[in-house]
């Protein structure tokens, strides 16, 4: 093909594919504008994934009339001048480049009232071709209206995700900017129903409260500007909110950073808050936060990239100190003295462990293969110590006697007593007590009969079998236990709810109530049911019976994190995620202490589990070292 210049539409909607990604850019850049129109007001509103049609109002100084056709033009701006002024940006826009490109790929109606003019006037466009300007009546500020984006784009329509993930994006931009601009009063609307509303008084503490929850809030502590080291520094004024130790979560994904009222993606300032937490909590696991970085605009260059989501500052590692400075003082001014001193037991996160043992080679084990025949099965079992890491036994085939030792215990006779003396009723709330399972229909053995020996770390479980050690992930067999048994109960619509005595409210951040009214349905499947009470404040009714004597609001919050953060696919595996999450919530952790009744019971369920190799997320549940292995370890063989 010969070099051709090409038509300005075409080149329109490929530049617009830099800015406008999805829905949610569309909303960041006309927050942006209004933000820099001096509203104090917006009202934010979408239908579905926001693609159909997506409304920004706000109350700002407005666009003269002759001025609108100008507003959707190419590189047209009113905030900058010369490349001078790219050296002192105090706005959020300054490309011009937002109202074009989105005109380009949508019908765009926009709507406006200069402050200085009687009346409004009104632009409509269609694929960036203006089709009417006309003077209309309007308030103050400016409207505009997205319908139909990415209409003549199809190839960016398929990249959109599913209408929750989208929605959730869109729910994402709005908290961020509500975050910066605790003075402008934020209102979200989506489907019709408000999801997310700030007040507008100024206070960060109130918005923080509207996205995380009054929970979380109350488990923050405020973080205050320090004075500089030395005079000589650079200007920079750290502030916000931050977690206390003993709140954190498995991922970075609530630390929220602002340069100058921009949110930003820092990954080294993100690292500088998690430095400022060193040896205070385990590591693997993150605060949230929520900061203010002020610094003079001179010392930050905010035009690296078309999204403005990254800066580059002059001098990093002083931006760098101060956050990790101020976040530390604030941590350590509020922690008693036995805190600093004492790092808090690290929770051991089998989560993060590497599962070594192949998943998709143990999920073939089923009720069936208890054949004394099926060497597959014996393989998988046995293992001995040829190679150094420890975490990769390598397999055993054809073993002797014990093998046969092994498989005669591992055929036990069904019929042996439903309730053996040594399963203990359940006398206390113990979160962490091992739920029983007298009087249930018993399943076939899958694994042969384990003698507690005892229990090491508070993690592991010692046992010995006919044909060796087994080493039992505490953690991972309880998870596995209890995800079959959920599972077995769905799966028979027979989930055993439970009516919450004591209801209790769920003050939720608002990625998380947009995320519980997603998959009300399933949650309801699962056993969950709610009641609104209030924005964002959800009254539960009743809760997986397994769950109604444990701490079912802790299990609840991180559920709904994960479903927040997460883009479950198909109905059945948001409901095996849930099922997944609950049992990882209630499972016996890693460093809890076990009484040798609880162990007991504990392993006498996981001898019946289908698949008792692997936890749900695939990691092992337990090592076994064959007798033979040992002998020839200690010399013996
Ligand atoms: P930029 O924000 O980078 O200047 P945009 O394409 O987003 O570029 O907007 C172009 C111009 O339109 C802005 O410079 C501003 O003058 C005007 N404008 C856009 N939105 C608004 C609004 N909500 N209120 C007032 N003026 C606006
Ligand atoms: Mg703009």
């Amino acid at each position: 093909m010969p070099i051709r210049v090409l038509p300005t539409l075409l080149a329109a909607q490929i530049a617009a594919g830099e800015v406008i990604e999805r829905p949610a850019s569309v909303v960041k850049e006309l927050i942006e504008n209004a933000l820099d129109a001096g509203a104090t007001a917006l009202n934010i509103e979408i239908h579905g994934s926001g693609t159909k049609l997506l409304r920004v109002r706000d109350n700002g100084h407005g666009i003269p009339a002759n001025e609108l056709e100008l507003a959707i033009a190419r590189h047209a701006t009113s905030k900058i001048q010369s490349v001078d002024d790219l050296n002192h940006i105090r706005t959020l826009g300054f490309r011009g480049e937002a109202l074009h490109s989105i005109a380009a790929v949508s019908r765009l109606t926009l709507t406006s009232c200069h402050h200085k003019q009687p009346t409004g006037a009104q632009l409509i466009a269609e694929g960036g071709q203006i089709k009417d300007i006309r003077s209309v009546g309007s308030a103050i500020g400016t409207t505009v209206e997205v319908a139909d984006l990415f209409y003549n784009v199809p190839a960016r329509r398929k990249f959109l995700k599913s209408d929750a993930t989208e929605k959730r994006h869109v729910v994402a931009v709005v908290n961020q900017y509500a975050m910066a601009y605790p003075k402008v009063r934020f209102q979200l609307i989506i489907d019709g129903r408000e999801t997310f509303h700030t007040s507008g008084n100024g206070k960060l503490g109130d918005v923080i409260v509207a996205v995380m929850g009054l929970d979380t809030f109350r488990s923050m502590i405020e973080v205050a500007p320090l004075a500089p080291l030395r005079d000589d520094l650079p200007f920079i004024e750290v502030y916000g909110f931050t977690t206390l130790p003993e709140v954190n979560r498995a991922n970075r994904s609530h630390i929220y950073l602002f340069v100058n009222g921009r949110a930003i993606t820092d990954q080294r300032l993100t690292y500088a808050v998690v430095q400022a937490y060193h040896t205070l909590i385990p590591s693997g696991r993150y605060p949230l936060a929520v900061l203010m970085i002020n610094i003079d605009p001179e010392d930050v260059d905010v035009n690296v990239h078309p999204t403005k989501a990254e800066v580059r500052f002059r001098s990093p590692d002083a931006v760098f100190s101060a956050v990790q400075r101020t976040v530390r003082h604030a941590i350590t001014q509020k922690m008693s003295p036995v805190h600093v001193r004492q790092t808090p037991t690290p929770e051991i996160d089998t989560d993060t462990k590497q599962a070594t043992w192949p998943p998709s080679s143990t999920s073939s084990i089923s009720k069936s293969s208890t054949s004394p025949t099926n060497s597959k099965r014996r393989q998988q079992l046995d293992f001995d110590l040829d190679t150094p890491n420890i975490g990769r036994y390598s397999h055993q085939i054809g073993q002797s006697q014990t093998d046969e030792a092994f498989l005669e215990e591992a055929n036990y006779p069904h019929d042996e007593i439903v309730s053996p003396p040594y399963i203990q009723p359940k006398e206390s709330d113990d979160p962490t007590a091992i739920p029983i399972t007298i009087g249930k229909p018993k399943r076939p053995r899958t694994l042969p009969i384990l003698r507690v020996v005892g229990q090491l770390k508070a993690t592991y479980i010692i046992t010995e079998g006919p044909a060796g050690m087994y080493l039992i992930d505490q953690h991972a067999a309880h998870e596995r236990i209890l995800y079959e048994e959920l599972m077995a109960a769905y799966s028979q619509k027979q989930v055993i709810t439970q009516q919450v005595l004591d209801t209790f409210i769920l003050e939720l951040g608002s990625a998380q109530s947009q995320a519980l009214f997603t998959y009300k349905d399933e949650l309801a499947n699962v056993g969950f049911t709610f009641e609104e009470f209030g924005r964002n404040t959800f009254k539960v009714i009743s809760v997986p019976a397994l769950l109604s004597d444990r701490d079912p609001a802790q299990v609840l919050y991180g559920l709904l994190d994960d479903l927040a953060n997460g883009d479950p696919a198909g109905e059945a595996e948001i409901e095996a995620k849930i099922v997944k999450r609950i049992c990882k919530g209630i499972a016996v952790k890693a460093g809890q202490v076990l009484s040798h009744h609880e162990m007991q019971n504990l392993v006498h369920q996981l001898e019946r589990c289908e698949n008792p190799f692997t936890c749900p997320h695939g990691r092992p549940t337990f090592i076994h070292l064959s007798n033979e292995a040992l002998e020839r370890e200690f010399g013996r063989a």
